[in-house]
């Protein structure tokens, strides 16, 4: 168990009056050492506590009194303080085994764990969850979590996890809808191997064995240029109608039957099928905006000004959880990249958003009748190559590709989503781009903050 360590403490919190300092390491609290940011954070919600850390080999005990409910004022530098727990599955589709190689280790954890589903939203295959985890799940409240379902045929599953405890292991999932817990469920889908009939019977298994689920995202499988599994393929356009066909068909059915259309198309399978996206009250408060489900509609909505606040769902913890004091998300899920690198916005310098293939095609109409010079480039992705269009993938590499042909003297907007800790997926940073760059969050209120100078009137509020 490696000893978490204090990376920030917040001037004039309880932890900085009682002493604690960046560098230290958690021992215990109380006399235990947490097992994950969830204990401690659960743990340390009392106004007094004895907190004895480890600092460069001298064992300290510090007294940390908090008042009226105030946060500890700590950052650790991890959420789980025991070990990760990977999973024992062999996905076909797998993302992480088309990762080339000598990306930064972090990439290559396949995790298929229930707390960072809680923390982050990953999914989790529940292959590994025990008796043991349901009791703590439901104990401590940790909802929502996020499930991989693939297919509610329990040979189909297996044999797409290459793991016989697929066929068995979404009992956990009924447990945990039983418990009250709210989950959300995705399915990765496969053309030849969960689509078509499969699908069909995974969305009929939906409805009969658990309707509790709050949404079922379908996403299309990534397919990226270092894959070695033969049979599997991006969709062909036909076959992305095909998905939007039958989950539209099946919001109708379980529309009438629980009064909500629960399962969705990610945004993905709507580009690739042609077809406009649902509108975004059809979505509700989703909370699989990670996966692209109404992402591109609840995008267009906040850059046209409107207020989305509490409309759209969020993944991660609730409640209690909701702020975690403690919870670098760094190798778990990639934190979103502080905007280090920013440009005073010159009001009539011509501007470029670069971005994903996709991106580009939902900014696109958004930005063009704009009367202003304001471009977007479609960035096509080579460093992953296969049908890999997302802007979260963008590397350092293919963007210096683009950039070093742009002119000097525009602005630059890149999307902070393609960032974990200032880095690229390949390991670049901003300041090895060939154009100074601005990063923006991916969400459509900040690019309308971002642009909004150089398109005045039309963008200013
Ligand atoms: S469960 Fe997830 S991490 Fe594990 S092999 Fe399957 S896709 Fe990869």
């Amino acid at each position: 168990m490696a000893l978490p360590r204090v990376v920030a403490v917040t001037p004039g919190s309880p932890a900085d009056r009682a002493g604690v300092l960046p560098g230290d390491e958690i021992v215990a609290l109380d006399g235990q050492l947490p097992r994950d940011i969830i204990e401690y954070q659960l743990w340390a919600d009392q106004e007094s506590l004895g907190l004895e850390v480890n600092r460069a080999g001298l064992e300290l005990s510090l007294q940390v009194d908090r008042e009226g409910g105030e946060p500890l004022g700590l950052e650790v530098d991890a959420a789980l303080f025991d070990q990760v727990r990977t999973c024992d599955n062999h996905c076909e589709f797998c993302f992480i085994h088309q990762l080339p190689k000598g990306l930064r280790k972090t990439l290559y954890v396949r995790d298929d764990d229930y707390r960072l589903s809680f923390l982050y939203g990953n999914f989790t295959t529940l292959t590994r969850f025990t008796e043991a985890d349901l009791e703590r799940v439901v104990t401590e409240g940790l909802s929502p979590l996020f499930v991989s379902v693939h297919a509610t045929d329990p040979d189909v599953r297996a044999r797409m996890l290459r793991n016989r405890r697929g066929a068995t292991s979404l009992r956990w999932l009924r447990a945990l809808l039983d418990a009250g817990i709210e989950v959300h469920g995705q399915v990765v889908v496969c053309p030849g191997l969960n689509d078509g009939e499969v699908l069909e019977g995974t969305l009929a298994g939906v409805l009969e064995e658990y309707a509790e689920l709050a949404s079922l995202a379908c996403v299309p499988l990534g397919v990226s240029r270092y894959n070695k599994e033969g049979h599997m393929r991006p969709h062909a356009p036909g076959e992305a109608t095909a998905v939007v066909d039958l989950v539209e068909e099946w919001q109708g059915i379980y529309l009438s039957c629980l009064g909500r259309r629960l399962a969705y198309a990610s945004d993905e399978y709507y580009l690739l099928a042609r077809r406009p996206f649902p509108a975004l009250e059809d979505y509700g408060a989703v909370a699989q905006h990670d996966n692209g489900v109404g992402m591109a509609r609840a995008f267009e909505a906040a850059f046209a000004g409107r207020d989305l606040g509490e409309e759209q769902g969020e993944r991660g913890p609730s409640g209690f959880f909701r702020s975690l004091e403690a919870a670098p998300a760094i190798g778990y899920r990639a934190p979103r990249a502080p905007a280090t690198v920013t440009l005073v916005p010159r009001k009539r310098a011509g501007t470029t958003v670069l971005t994903g293939e996709y991106g580009a095609r939902v900014l696109s109409p958004l930005i063009t009748p704009l009367p202003a010079d304001i471009d977007v480039v479609a960035v096509r992705n080579e460093f992953f190559g296969g049908n890999i269009a997302v802007a979260g993938l963008l590397t350092g590499g293919d963007l210096s590709r683009v950039l070093a042909d742009l002119p000097s003297g525009r602005r630059y907007l890149v999307p902070d989503s393609c960032l974990s800790g200032g880095r690229f997926l390949d390991g670049m940073s901003l300041a090895d781009l060939p154009r100074a760059v601005e990063v923006v969050p991916a969400d459509g209120a900040s690019l309308r903050r971002a642009l909004a100078p150089a398109a005045e009137p039309a963008l200013a509020r």
